[in-house]
């Protein structure tokens, strides 16, 4: 099961709870426990067997990764799974997300502002955690632009193979005709 080896390297026996109360302390008491229970059980953690395109995007001010696989067909984001470490906030928001965007189109998807993943948090996110809270809604745009980018290429790709075959069978008409 890759949801089992996608946790294996996280077998710290510090509390995670206890490690990131005090950045919490100054959160609503309601809102911290649901955004805690997000980063203890995150929803679509794991990987996908294929995704048809991800992203591994960095908060390197706070030492957050997230890796977001999306499996995209008709124009649909079908499924949707993250791994990733780092604090609460970052875990959490990638979770929420990941639930957000699962059955939208990616036309929906990529209308989603910044406001509206602070609004799923819920919580007063400081300026200097913006990052952090971001890094999901940030590293599915990256996913998004390089299965655009990624369709164009092999377009690309297909009519390089053909230029390719045609300059090798040029050359065997040429070799024929010196020989
Ligand atoms: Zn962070």
């Amino acid at each position: 099961m890759p949801w089992g080896s996608a946790r294996s390297g996280e077998s710290s026996t510090a509390s995670p709870a206890g490690r990131y109360r005090g950045i919490l302390d100054s959160m609503d008491d309601l809102y911290r426990d649901y955004i805690l229970e997000h980063y203890r059980r995150p929803h679509n953690f794991g990987v996908l067997d294929n995704p048809t395109t991800s992203y591994e995007g960095a908060n390197p001010l706070c030492g957050d990764r997230i890796t977001m696989m999306l499996g995209i067909a008709d124009g649909i984001v079908r499924e949707v799974a993250f791994t990733g470490r780092g604090c609460a906030i970052s875990q959490a928001s990638a979770s929420l997300l990941t639930d957000e965007i699962k059955g939208k189109t990616v036309a929906e998807v990529e209308k989603m502002t910044p406001d509206m993943l602070l609004d799923l948090i819920g919580i007063d996110i400081s300026p200097a955690r913006l990052k952090c809270a971001l890094l999901s809604l940030d590293t599915v745009a990256h996913a998004l632009a390089d299965e655009a980018s990624a369709d164009e290429a092999s377009a690309d790709e297909a009519s390089a193979d053909e230029a390719s075959a045609d300059l090798a069978s040029a050359a065997q008409e040429e070799a024929g005709a010196q020989g």
